[in-house]
């Protein structure tokens, strides 16, 4: 992400630090953009002088290419002449313009919509979602909820839910999730305990929290005994659609032929004509969820092998793949993979060597964002000569702890196992030169 340094006055001391602000936001390359934006922790910061902490009113643009949304937070605050503002909002725009690949540069870039507060930009993000204005009324009306309970006094708690466990729904209990995982990726030990007190008060007190406790106890006991008879059986048991449909998400590879023969039967010897329509109704039923759920992941693949198409035609495709950087998962190199094999088949030798340079590019980009000492590992697994091997442990030097010793043993092994010699020689002689460097 493009980060630069700014100096900071304190709002609250009024003495001045640096911190790292984030200018501009691309949801693509970086999903977490969106929920910091949505709630106001972009360019958090905190004044080393007096231990202030909060959003920097600094202004970003925040871009959604796959919305089509550009837009700038420009505060008041920011303290300029309406040109400075437009020259401002027209050096966003040019940096967004210029971080991705020439095909991907669209004209609503150059004309963003902007925002002199954050709630406002949030809204348009949201408004952009689908989310209505009562919506948002709503869910500020749970966030406040949740506030009450976390500063309550444990006596005070369970009246406080008694009185409003009409708005403790699903939403509010994923309201009350988002800001548990919020607080664990901040680190705040206390806020995290509170949270879990109050949930744990909330799954034992309402109607809602009883029906998500139940519905995890079912989960639990799929995944404790992953047969298709114990599936069938909680299929059976669940009492709603909800539920349902998260046990066919964990059990769908139990899915096959067998599973849907031995429903047919349970439908053939069910006692009575109600149990037999509840039994084919839940035949339509989880057929349906199956169907829509394979659809889902049809449309993740077609998505990877078109993004796979534009990296090949791409005239820039490092930039195109680092702006893409979030969809490089699993489901990409399976694409990728069955690509190269149907390129191989067709012995399409133009179209294989393309598709082993976008192999090459993402492992590289993949690469970047590891720790160094996995990145020096990738490097001596492919080095081509024993100098290569000697330059890349000389100039990693500080690297070259137990730990990478013992990854080198480990990796050594694995690979010629797997009978990949050459990788597995690699290693050896690594290991054996890591171990000189080491002991002299
Ligand atoms: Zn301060």
């Amino acid at each position: 992400m493009p980060t630069m340094l700014a100096r900071i006055t304190c709002p609250n001391c009024k003495q001045q630090f640096q911190a790292e602000v984030e200018q501009i936001l691309d949801v693509r390359a970086d999903p977490s953009a969106k929920f910091r934006v949505l709630n106001g922790l972009v360019n958090f910061a905190r004044c080393p002088h007096c231990g202030m902490q909060g959003a920097l009113d600094i202004p970003f643009l925040y871009h959604d290419p796959d919305k089509e949304l550009a837009l700038v937070y420009m505060p008041m605050s920011a303290g300029r002449s309406d040109a400075e503002r437009q020259r401002a909002i027209g050096q966003f725009a040019n940096a967004a313009m210029n971080s991705l690949p020439p095909e991907e540069r669209k004209a609503y870039l150059l004309q963003p919509q902007v925002f002199i507060t954050l709630d406002g930009l949030a809204n348009k993000i949201l408004e952009a979602d689908g989310v209505t204005p009562e919506m948002i009324e709503a869910q500020k009306g749970r966030s406040q909820l949740l506030e009450r309970m976390l500063d309550a006094s444990d006596e005070a708690l369970d009246g406080l839910i008694a009185e409003n466990e009409a708005q403790v729904d699903e939403d509010f209990f994923r309201t009350l999730d988002l800001n548990l995982e919020l607080a664990q990726s901040a680190g705040q030990l206390a806020v995290v305990q509170r949270l879990l007190a109050v949930r744990d008060r909330l799954l034992e007190l309402t109607a809602a929290g009883r029906r998500i406790r139940a519905r995890q106890k079912m989960l639990d006991r799929l995944r404790a005994d992953p047969t298709r008879s114990n599936f069938l059986n909680l299929l059976i048991e669940a009492p709603d659609q909800e539920t349902r449909e998260l046990l066919v998400i964990v059990g769908r590879p139990l899915m096959d032929y067998i599973f849907f023969q031995s429903l047919t039967s349970r439908i053939e010897r069910a006692e009575d004509e109600e149990e037999r329509e509840r039994l084919l109704a839940l035949r339509g039923e989880i057929l349906s969820i199956r169907e829509r759920l394979d659809q889902e992941v049809a449309e993740v693949y077609e998505d990877r092998a078109a993004l796979i198409r534009g990296l090949i035609v791409s005239s820039d495709p490092e930039k195109l793949a680092r702006s893409r950087f979030a969809e490089m998962d699993e489901a990409f190199f399976e694409v990728l993979q069955m690509m190269l094999h149907q390129a191989q088949t067709d012995n399409d030798l133009e179209l294989e060597s393309r598709l082993r340079e976008v192999w090459e590019l993402v492992m590289r980009l993949l690469e970047e964002s590891l720790p160094p000492e996995l990145q020096l590992f990738g490097q001596l697994t492919r080095a081509s000569s024993e100098r290569e091997v000697e330059r890349l442990l000389r100039e990693h030097r500080s690297l070259l702890t137990d730990g990478l010793l013992e990854l080198l043993e480990a990796g050594e092994k694995d690979m010629r196992q797997d009978g990949r010699l050459q990788i597995a020689d690699n290693l050896a002689l690594a290991l054996r030169k890591a171990r000189e460097m080491v002991r002299g």
